[in-house]
């Protein structure tokens, strides 16, 4: 922690390390807290910053006093914890003076821990987190007090880095930033048993140790900021020393400059949207990503397979910087000199006749849409507004209205309707469903060859070539969703080339941009895509000349380093590396190429978590579904850079079935 503080530009001072003197437990403890007190009031006062490492919570009654006594007004307090902490000796199951401080701090309990000096705290500038285990007396006085209580179901609805937020604007109370001085007190038993074991009293399903190491980071430098507390962590109980250097890890990232700063501001200034993993990222090269404190990962996630030619690929960037410098966006107003080149070079790989450029993967699929529908009243015959789309259970092919109207997802849907009419769900991987669900209005089949956000789900084999048959009876369109299957993600260019299916559209996305622009583009057969005539459909920035350079630089590099052959090897090691493995965790390993997703039994472990372990083990990744680990390398990773991922990936999953998550 020292060292922690001086390598942040901090002096650092030892105070005294109290130990309780002997005789009768009360008027021992109430010496100590007084002595404490004392102590702490002198730092404050001295203009220094109290850090209190505890002792059991009890020593909390000495500490937010002496800072109190110091500032002649009570500090707010963030109280992070599993317990409540607010019983009186009148209402204690166990009568253990730990299990007090918060009543104490509020001047209820017995004098030998309320009567040290310093102001009672005020209620209302004081805030709980992490709250699981309590007795009802104690719930009722918090509450008549008006303590902000969250517990781990509240913090689970949020997220933590929320309730932080919320928390700092209460304990710094009216006065907000122009004042209010609060700390923090931080019982170690607030985490989860798994990352923090050593503790007096656990409670099951705590706060993720990495979760909430990130929130705490550079707290100190938070206005208002006047002192922390760390207590209840037991040498005693920690043969493996990992809850006492988790302990320190929490304390040195209270006074951490590095990643909060970005952590802060975007949870401050951005819509709570997505909730990253917490780390920071700012340098990438290839398949290697540096986070903000130095720290380097490898890729396993590739940005949703935007990211299938590595992070800054040298003849990318080249070809962005070169481009930049003669010409960028004109829009569609005009025609432009790369353009051409790059849907040339498009269709001629794909075998497609002709393609449309836009520049997310989700208007790629608007883009489907609308032509399905308009060939669907224009050439197929049936009638206006009346043409139906099939879509699978299970998709996911954007967020936008329309799209988010064909999900199955409740998340996704919930809120946003009314939804556009004329949309179908059928199962995934059923072609029997599929014909079924054709009726004359039906203008077109839209599919994921492998469902990605769905969780890594691979259909049965021939279910493609099935539908595509099916489809060509029925005079239905059939649309891939390639945004992320596709440009050799899978081992083939496109990924219902596996089963040797020419779709009627493909919608392309993600690694057309070459990790460095949103391009991508919907590609058809000529008579589905004549249905469009100018004004119809486009984008001011589809198909910029910038775009178009870079994507076609992408392909180019797709064929001249045979990444898709590469996916192809590197996908079937990195699967067979992992069956053979045998972890009692893995359900099943799927996927083609480099797109696999590792099904973990939640009987047995938590994905969510296994990535976290992930990250700290240097590995990037993202469960997806809950219950899927995601692991989709760029295509151009090193056989070292494969290994090493590889090694990792044991090591975690070998920790996981030794320490089963489920309590
Ligand atoms: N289709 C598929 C299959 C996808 O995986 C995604 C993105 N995950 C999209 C469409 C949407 O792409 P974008 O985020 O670029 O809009």
């Amino acid at each position: 922690v020292e060292a922690a503080c001086r390598r942040n530009g901090h002096r650092v001072e030892r105070g005294d390390t109290l130990f309780p003197g002997s005789g009768e437990r009360w008027p021992v403890l109430a010496a100590l807290l007084r002595a404490h007190a004392a102590n702490v009031t002198r730092c404050v006062k001295e203009d220094h910053l109290p850090v209190v490492i505890g002792g059991d919570h009890s020593i909390a009654a000495g500490t937010w006093r002496g800072v109190g006594a110091a500032l002649h007004q009570p500090p707010g307090l963030i109280w992070i914890d599993a317990h409540l902490d607010a019983h009186t000796p009148a209402t204690t199951p166990s009568n253990n003076p730990h299990g007090m401080p918060l009543a104490a701090l509020f001047g209820h309990g017995s004098l030998e821990m309320t009567g040290v000096d310093g102001p009672d705290l005020d209620p209302k500038r004081v805030v709980l987190i992490g709250l699981r285990s309590w007795e009802a007396e104690e719930h009722a006085l918090l509450e008549k007090l008006g303590v902000h209580l969250y517990d781990m179901a509240t913090v689970a609805r949020h997220g933590l880095p929320t309730i932080m937020r919320y928390a700092l604007e209460i304990a710094r109370g009216p006065d907000g930033l122009d004042g209010g001085l609060f700390g923090i007190s931080l019982d170690l038993d607030a985490i989860d048993p798994h990352d923090a074991s050593a503790v007096g009293t656990p409670a099951a399903h705590g706060l993720y140790a990495n979760e909430l190491l990130t929130v705490l980071r550079g707290l100190v430098y938070e206005p208002g900021f006047c002192a922390a507390e760390l207590v209840e962590y037991n040498p005693r109980l920690d043969v493996a020393g990992h809850s006492g250097r988790l302990a320190v890890e929490l304390l040195a990232a209270l006074f951490d400059q590095g990643a909060t700063a970005c952590e802060y501001a975007e949870q401050i200034h951005g819509a709570h949207n997505y909730a990253p993993l917490p780390v920071v990222l700012s340098y990438g090269r290839g398949s290697s990503l540096w986070d903000v404190e130095g720290r380097r990962y490898l890729d396993f996630m590739s940005a949703y397979s935007a990211v299938s030619f590595g992070h800054s690929h040298p003849r990318l960037v080249a070809a962005l910087t070169a481009q930049a410098q003669r010409l960028t966006v004109t829009s569609r107003a005009f025609h432009n000199d790369r353009l051409p080149l790059m849907l040339a070079r498009l269709t001629a790989m794909t075998g497609m006749d002709c393609a449309l450029p836009v520049n997310t993967g989700l208007e790629a699929v608007e883009t489907a849409l609308k032509a399905a529908r308009k060939w669907g009243e224009k050439i197929k015959g049936i009638a206006r507004d009346n043409t139906e789309i099939i879509a699978c259970e299970g998709n996911f092919h954007g967020r936008s209205i329309a799209i988010v109207g064909l999900s199955s997802e409740a998340q996704y849907r919930d809120g946003f309707g009314p939804y556009p009419a004329g949309t179908r769900l059928i199962p995934f991987g059923d072609a029997s469903a599929l014909e079924a669900a054709i009726t004359p209005h039906t203008a077109a089949f839209l599919v994921e060859p492998i469902q990605g956000e769905g969780g890594i789900r691979v259909p049965p084999e021939g279910y493609l070539a099935a539908c595509a048959e099916i489809c060509k009876r029925h005079h239905v369109l059939l649309i891939v969703d390639e945004v992320q299957t596709g440009l050799g993600r899978t081992g083939k260019l496109l990924a219902c080339q596996h089963e040797h299916v020419k779709p009627d559209g493909v919608c392309l996305g993600k690694a057309l941009g070459g990790g460095l622009l949103p391009v991508s583009a919907f590609l058809a057969k000529r008579e589905l895509m004549d249905v469009f005539t100018p004004g119809d459909h486009g984008s001011t920035f589809g198909g910029n000349a910038l775009a178009a350079a870079v994507a076609l630089e992408a392909l180019a590099v797709l064929e001249d380093e045979h990444l898709i052959e590469r996916a192809e090897r590197l996908g079937r090691r990195l699967r067979e590396r992992l069956k053979a493995m045998h972890n009692a965790c893995v359900a099943e390993v799927r996927g083609k190429g480099l797109l696999i997703g590792v099904e973990i039994d939640p009987a047995r472990a938590d994905a969510h978590r296994i990535c976290l372990k992930l990250m700290q083990r240097g590995l990037l990744t993202k469960d997806v579904h809950e219950t899927v680990i995601r692991l989709a390398p760029p295509l151009t990773i090193s056989e070292a850079e494969l290994e090493a991922g590889i090694h990792i990936l044991g090591e975690v999953l070998e920790e996981a079935s030794r320490l089963p998550d489920a309590a």
